[in-house]
């Protein structure tokens, strides 16, 4: 969820935007331009009518980044870090630090989406209502029904739509149970998206196809919601420092290829953790790709490790779900464990699993 290209920060938070928004920026242009305004406005040109078509979808634009921002500002007084908010076509996946919401924060943060996009559908009516002819008004007559509907749409009761969200933090104050009440919510955004496809076959021939494609996003990030509750649940209060693999191999990055094969050809270990003054990298035979014997005495360890910074590397005091999500991120099997500038141990992406597959089935009540 997290991809996207990061546009700019406002208000400390990093505006991405999801690829497929350029996919639908182009598709909803070229629909405004051919159909919607020479339908209902049939006295331009057809520059006029492409100009028109791209400055309302950047406007459209506009009003989804405000309504994502309304849920952040709501978060920001509830004291909720968010860290990024990716833009989807029609609406925005606000990245929250914290999933253990409390109920009445998720609530006032969800609805305030919805509500923002009803007064700003209300502010387009009046311009459209108060310019009598002109560009001016031929653009806000589209916006004021196009944030009408993001605001409708979003209030329908399917996890992880905005009226999903409010519907699930009653669930959660109502059960006490963060994941009964996602899942039920979740039920909700899939009998949704479901109704939305059976509408779109119904209604293809007259610009159905918005359903459909909406409808299967839906589907697939109700499902995708939940499984990251269930995991962040598994997971999220296990402490790391149960799964730091403190023995592993130090080696010297000055040490030549040829060296360490005769070395460790006989050894059960697979990561090596490469050590010298100014350097820190996990040599993991899995991933080298085949040196030449003839080159392999004048290369050094150094040469073929990946060195670590920072950003890849975890602390002792994370949980297992902080390694997780991590891993999911950067597509490494192992990472580096640092604390205070200092390898304390390593993590492997297999131990986390392993881990998650045994809460899943040992640990837990019915998924
Ligand atoms: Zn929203």
């Amino acid at each position: 969820m997290k991809k996207g290209l990061k546009l700019f920060t406002i208000l400390g938070i990093d505006i991405r935007l999801h690829y497929s928004w350029w996919i639908i920026f182009a598709i909803l242009t070229w629909s405004l331009s051919t159909a919607f305004f020479p339908v209902f406005f049939p006295t331009y040109t057809s520059i006029e009518y492409w100009v028109m078509g791209v400055i309302s979808s950047l406007l459209l634009f506009v009003s989804v980044l405000l309504h994502e921002l309304s849920h952040s500002i709501v978060a920001r007084f509830r004291k909720i870090k968010v860290e990024s908010i990716t833009l989807f076509f029609f609406g925005g996946v606000a990245g929250i630090t914290r999933e253990d919401l409390e109920p009445a924060s998720e609530f006032l943060m969800a609805i305030a989406g919805p509500i923002f996009s009803f007064s700003i559908a209300g502010l387009f009516y009046l311009i459209y209502a108060f310019n009598g002819n002109g560009y001016l008004h031929a653009i806000s007559y589209y916006l004021y029904q196009i944030n009408f509907i993001v605001g409708a749409f979003n209030l329908v009761p399917g996890y992880p739509l905005d009226g999903g969200r409010a519907f699930r933090a009653i669930l959660f104050w109502h059960y006490k149970d963060l994941r009964k009440a996602t899942r039920i919510a979740s039920y909700g955004g899939r009998i949704v998206a479901l109704l939305l496809i059976v509408l779109g076959i119904l209604t293809f021939s007259g610009g159905g196809l918005w359903f459909i494609l909406i409808g299967m996003f839906l589907y697939f990030i109700a499902g995708a919601s939940y499984e990251q509750v269930v995991i962040k649940e598994a997971l999220g209060k296990i402490s790391l420092k149960e799964l730091i693999q403190k023995k592993f191999l130090t080696l010297d990055p000055s040490m030549s290829f040829s060296n360490f094969l005769q070395k460790y050809k006989n050894t059960e270990v697979d990561v090596f953790v490469v050590k010298g003054k100014n350097f820190l990298g996990l040599l993991d035979i899995k991933q080298i790709s085949k040196v030449p014997p003839k080159i392999q005495s004048r290369i050094t360890l150094r040469q073929i490790t990946p060195g670590y910074n920072s950003v890849d590397s975890l602390k002792p005091s994370q949980s297992v779900y902080d390694a997780f999500r991590l891993f999911s991120e950067r597509n490494m099997e192992v990472l580096p464990v640092m604390e205070k500038g200092k390898l304390s141990g390593i993590v492997s992406q297999k131990a986390v699993i392993n881990r998650l597959l045994w809460e899943l089935k040992f640990s837990r009540k019915d998924i």
